[in-house]
Formats: C-alpha cells, sequence, structure tokens
C-alpha cells in the first residue's frame, strides 16, 4: 500500500484553517516550568552541533513572574518537529530538497523523512538541510499487512533511526527491497483490474508517473486514472475504485506487521504506528503490535489537537506523535509540512525513548564497521551522516565518522564514558591501519 489510503479519508485536515493559524502564531508563548524543562532537553539535543562544537550553552528563554508569582519562560525559538513526510522517491511531489526548503520555509526545525518502503531520499535531504542547520531524522514508512483469523489490513509503520542510519542496513536494504518489489506487481495487477473494468490505464503511464526506479502505487495509478479522465480528481479514484478491498484494490507482499516491529526494534529504530484512523480494527492492531514492541502511534491530529486514538496510546502504554504525512500534491485541504508539530513535551518524550536505543545502535554500527572496516561498510554509515563521504579512506574518516555521526547526535554525557573512549580508540587505530 502506498501513502494513498489515508488521505481520501482524512477527515481531521478539513476546516481547521482557523485553528491551525492560531496555532502557527504560538511561537512566542510563554511556557510553564514544566515545558521549560521539556523546551531545554530538545533544544540541547536539536542544536548538539553548535553546543558539542563551540561548548557554548544556549540560552534558552527569558524567565519572568506573573501576577500570581508563578515563573514562566519566553522561548527563544519555536522547536518546530515534523515527523512525517514524503518525496518523489515515493510517492510525494517534491524532491528530498524541495521538501527540505519547504521544511526550512515553514520553521521547522527537525524534519524526519519518512518516504514509502525507502530510504534513498535521505542522503539528498541531508545534503539539503546542511545549509540551514535543519536536523534529519532518518525514518521510512513501511507497508505490512495486520493478519487475525480471516482478517487481513494494511498497516503502515513508521521508523526513525539515529544519524548512523540502521544497524545491519543491508539486511533493512534487502527487507525494503522486497516489499518494493511486490508494488511493482501490485501496481501491475491493478492496472489489468482497471482495465478489465474498462478504465484502461497503461502500465507505461503509471511507471512513467511514478519516475526511474521508484516503486509505484496506488496514488501513482489514481494519478495516471486522472490523467486518462476516468474520475474527476484522485479522492474519486480511491473512493470508488483503489481503496482497501475496492474493485481494483490488489495486495502486494507486504511484511507481517508484528514482524516488521521486531524488526524496525532489532535495527535500532524507533517504531510508530501510521494514522491509526485509517485502521478498521485499530484496538485489536494497536495491542498486538504493543506486545510485538511497539514504541508509539500518531496520535496528533492536523489541528494539534489530540485523536481518540490519544486513549488507546495511553491504555497501551505508547508515545504519542503525529506528523503531518505531507506529500507535495498541492490541495488546499493537505497539510502542509511543520503544521501537525507536535508539543515540546510530547517531543521530549520521544526523544527519553528513542535516544538510548539510538546510542546504544550508534556504538553497535561503529564496533561493527572496526570488526569490518570495509569501505561499503563505512559507506552505509556516511549515508546517513551530515556530508557527502569522502571515496578515500584516511585518517580523517575517524573524525567524519564521530564528528558527523556523533556529534550532532549525542551529547557529550552519551559519548564520554568508557564504551565509547574504547571505540573511538580502536576507530583512529583502525584508520591508522589504513593508512598503513
Ligand atoms: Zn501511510
Ligand atoms: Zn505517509
Amino acid at each position: 500500500m502506498m501513502g494513498d489510503k489515508e488521505n481520501p479519508k482524512k477527515p481531521i485536515v478539513n476546516n481547521n484553517k482557523k485553528k491551525k493559524k492560531k496555532k502557527r502564531g504560538g511561537a512566542k508563548r510563554k511556557m510553564n516550568l514544566e515545558q521549560t524543562v521539556a523546551y531545554k532537553a530538545v533544544s540541547e539535543w536539536v542544536f548538539l552541533d553548535q553546543s558539542n562544537g563551540c561548548n557554548n550553552s544556549l540560552s534558552f528563554g527569558d524567565a519572568f513572574l506573573d501576577d500570581f508569582g508563578v515563573q514562566w519562560y519566553q522561548p527563544k525559538e519555536k522547536l518546530v518537529f515534523e515527523f512525517h513526510s514524503h518525496t518523489t522517491c515515493s510517492d510525494g511531489f517534491l524532491s528530498p530538497t524541495k521538501l527540505v526548503e519547504r521544511a526550512h520555509q515553514n520553521g521547522v526545525k527537525v524534519l524526519a523523512l519518512t518516504d514509502h518502503d525507502t530510504m534513498s531520499g535521505i542522503p539528498e535531504a541531508m545534503e539539503a538541510a546542511r545549509r540551514f542547520g535543519m536536523k534529519i531524522i532518518p525514518g521510512v514508512e513501511i507497508s505490512t499487512i495486520f493478519y487475525s483469523r480471516g482478517h487481513a489490513e494494511p498497516v503502515h509503520i513508521l521508523a526513525y533511526y539515529s544519524s548512523c542510519g540502521p544497524k545491519e542496513s543491508a539486511a533493512l536494504e534487502k527487507f525494503l527491497g522486497d516489499i518494493r518489489e511486490g508494488r511493482f506487481l501490485r501496481a501491475k495487477n491493478i492496472c489489468s483490474k482497471l482495465n478489465k473494468l474498462k478504465l484502461p490505464v497503461k502500465w507505461e503511464t503509471v511507471a512513467k508517473i511514478a519516475g526511474k526506479g521508484v516503486a509505484p502505487g496506488r496514488l501513482h495509478i489514481a494519478r495516471a486514472m486522472l490523467e486518462a479522465g476516468h474520475v474527476e480528481n484522485l479522492k474519486q479514484a480511491f473512493s470508488r475504485y483503489l481503496h482497501d478491498d475496492g474493485p481494483a484494490y490488489s495486495t502486494g507482499s507486504e511484511p507481517v506487521a508484528e514482524e516488521t516491529v521486531r524488526f524496525i526494534r532489532e535495527t535500532g529504530g524507533v517504531s510508530v504506528l501510521a494514522h491509526p484512523w485509517a485502521l478498521k480494527k485499530p484496538s485489536l492492531i494497536i495491542s498486538r503490535l504493543k506486545d510485538a514492541g511497539l514504541h508509539g502511534l500518531e496520535a496528533y491530529r492536523s489541528d494539534g489537537k489530540l485523536s481518540v486514538y490519544s486513549d488507546l496510546a495511553d491504555a497501551n502504554d505508547l508515545l504519542k506523535l503525529g506528523g503531518s504525512d505531507y506529500h507535495g500534491r498541492g490541495g488546499q485541504h493537505e497539510s502542509d509540512l511543520g503544521s501537525t508539530s507536535v508539543p515540546v513535551l510530547v517531543v521530549h518524550e520521544f526523544l527519553k525513548i528513542a535516544r538510548p536505543i539510538w546510542c546504544s545502535a550508534i556504538q553497535d554500527i561503529l564496533k561493527d564497521y572496526i570488526k569490518n572496516p570495509s569501505e561499503s561498510n563505512l559507506q552505509n554509515i556516511m549515508k546517513f551522516a551530515k556530508t557527502k563521504s569522502s571515496k578515500t579512506i584516511s585518517s580523517s574518516i575517524t573524525n567524519d565518522l564521530i564528528n558527523q555521526c556523533l556529534l550532532s547526535w549525542l551529547s557529550k554525557e552519551e559519548t564520554e564514558n568508557a564504551d565509547f573512549e574504547n571505540i573511538k580508540l580502536e576507530l583512529s587505530q583502525v584508520a591508522r591501519g589504513e593508512l598503513e
């Protein structure tokens, strides 16, 4: 399933224009003590590059007392996080560079790029983000299927990785590659179903719309249907033909949802269930995925309010997250990048869970590299770093690895310990060994 399912059904994006405006103007809102503590912790992580680089302690805002003697703080700037976005590497309309530019224009400080079943857009996004000092969380939205006693339904699971990418990145790449391959087959099946329904859509057109090397999804097929004049708009293509169990619907070869959650954990990622409002059996799916190790679910709507799925998150002790699921279609009902930014308290909770996972993943990745310091292993790590990797291996690699992967992601407290000292020592030995 491409990232199309949620969109025709998205009731949450309507009628909130005014509220959204209000929320956006909230950059100068005052914060209470609890929020300030969260704001400080989150800013420290967001601006780690600066603080690690020059040792300056950041100032977070001015404190003052209100009429009742309660201390409040004025935050320096709003920390807008975007946790869910797509590019032309899957079914989005903007290239990774354009997406980053738009995110920056919208004030986004941290952008998770979560294309469907591919992480191929991450390096370009990283490169573009350097110009703006924006942080990119390497992510992916994985298409899965949930099965339960004769019931099967598509489930999208978001995975968030560290600046060194996933552990066992080759295994993840294979996992995603298999899904993409199944997607080609599925798109062909859908085309032949449409042809039988006397709505001819050429496979070549779909492939062209998807773009070279991009696994086609329902949104691409809907665009081909629109071009052929079979429907009046994309929404109609879904509501009439392409929706789950619709007359032209076909499944691909997606992995089982629970297995995917376990796999994300094994590869050092944080897993979050995407758009639970698109599910037919949300409570069953959420509790099963929780048992498999799910970390959170999308509970924030585009107007910044909590959806009813917030209760399910609480009942299952899951993180509550949210993002715009921006595709760049440009329709008036599309939530823009950064518009579903979650409160700083929520981001803080997310980071409390994510950072230890990322920290231990980074250690494992570096230890693995020390064991097998091959060029390809290095390229795999550097793909997710903030810099285009140098093609030549030299002693500066050690610095590159540490500076680019670690300084932007881990604090001094996380890296100044015996474990990391050992890793750094061994890395420099590896580098010297390469030179000799
Ligand atoms: Zn989705
Ligand atoms: Zn999505």
